[in-house]
């Protein structure tokens, strides 16, 4: 028997709570962070019920944690719990990270931060003064919405499935942000013209995803231009079947899995001031390549 040391009483201790929560791969991300920098810090799964979730949150203001990420389905509900949120956070109306200063509680959305990060990063370019397709009207495109709205896209069109999704969506953007976002129905033949025209189209749909690989958000088909960029926020399959149809007309692919690092990397720097290197996140992303 040997004394197993990984936590000790100085580890600083960060978790994130949802429900369910044994999906969740955050421990894994965040507990790879630690060991690569060398960080004494441990981060644990906590599920929560919905009836639990004030009392979890006022237990957390009462312990030394450094902070906590929050998942489906409390990232609103958790905005009244807090002292103080992030305008992006507000804005998004969601928050995933949350950092523990002596007792007071800070909101972010890292989601939304993330996949900038990662988007710079896999195109080397931004959101500015370009049209952009987002295909999906839930929360994850409500957190890119406002992210490339706040980020000065000329124009966004935003396709869904229930077109009356996309509506609301447009209309928030519109009334809070800057007067550029335009609802349809996912298949119109507007939409059809929108997608060709894009320089942008990101896809926050679920359709693709394992298991339902065959599956795509729109009807295939002609559906990509040469040079376009297409990013889906799915990681698993790596290549779903919407992202192989744009490599083949000859577009910019990028999936889910660099959003999915960053928003751990940006929490993580959150609760420890420290800044994590493009070169270090680089590392870590293609460890998380061939795990998940
Ligand atoms: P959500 O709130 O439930 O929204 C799901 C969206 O997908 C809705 O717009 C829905 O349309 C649409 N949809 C579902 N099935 C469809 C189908 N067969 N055809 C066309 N549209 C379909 O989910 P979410 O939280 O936004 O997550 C969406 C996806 O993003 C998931 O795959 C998730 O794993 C991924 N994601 C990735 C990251 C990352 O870090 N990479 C982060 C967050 C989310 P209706 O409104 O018509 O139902």
């Amino acid at each position: 028997m040997t004394i197993n040391e990984s936590i000790k009483g100085k580890t600083k201790i960060a978790c994130v709570i949802g429900n369910p929560i044994a999906h969740s791969v955050s421990p894994q991300i965040h507990n790879t962070i630690s060991s690569y920098l060398g960080i004494d810090l441990a981060y644990i799964p906590f599920l929560v019920k919905k009836e639990s979730l004030k009392e979890a949150i006022e237990g957390f203001k009462a312990c030394s944690l450094v902070g906590f990420n929050v998942t489906i389905p409390y990232k609103n509900a958790i905005l009244e719990l807090l002292d103080n949120i992030s305008e992006e956070a507000r804005l998004i109306e969601a928050v995933n990270t949350v950092k523990n200063v002596n007792g007071k509680l800070y909101g972010y959305n890292t989601d939304c931060s993330g996949f900038k990060r990662d988007f710079a990063e896999e195109t080397g370019t931004n959101f500015f003064d370009k049209n952009i397709v987002v295909l999906g009207a839930g929360g994850s495109s409500r957190a890119i919405c406002v992210k490339i709205a706040l980020e000065g896209a000329k124009g966004i069109s935003i396709l869904n499935r229930t077109a009356e999704k996309a509506e609301l969506l447009a209309g928030y953007i519109n009334k809070n942000i800057s007067d550029i976002a335009k609802a349809f129905g996912i298949n119109a033949c507007e939409a059809k013209s929108r997608l060709s025209e894009a320089d942008i189209i990101i896809n926050t749909t679920s359709a693709g995803m394992h298991p339902h690989m065959d599956s795509m958000p729109v009807e295939s088909g002609n559906i990509f231009s040469r040079g376009q960029i297409v990013y889906d926020l799915i990681y698993n399959p790596p290549k779903t079947k919407l992202l192989a149809e744009a490599e083949k007309a000859g577009c910019k692919i990028v999936n889910g899995l660099g959003m999915l690092i960053y928003q751990g990397i940006e929490a993580y720097e959150i609760w420890n001031d420290v800044s994590i290197s493009k070169e270090d996140a680089r590392i870590i992303k293609e460890l998380f390549k061939n795990y998940l």
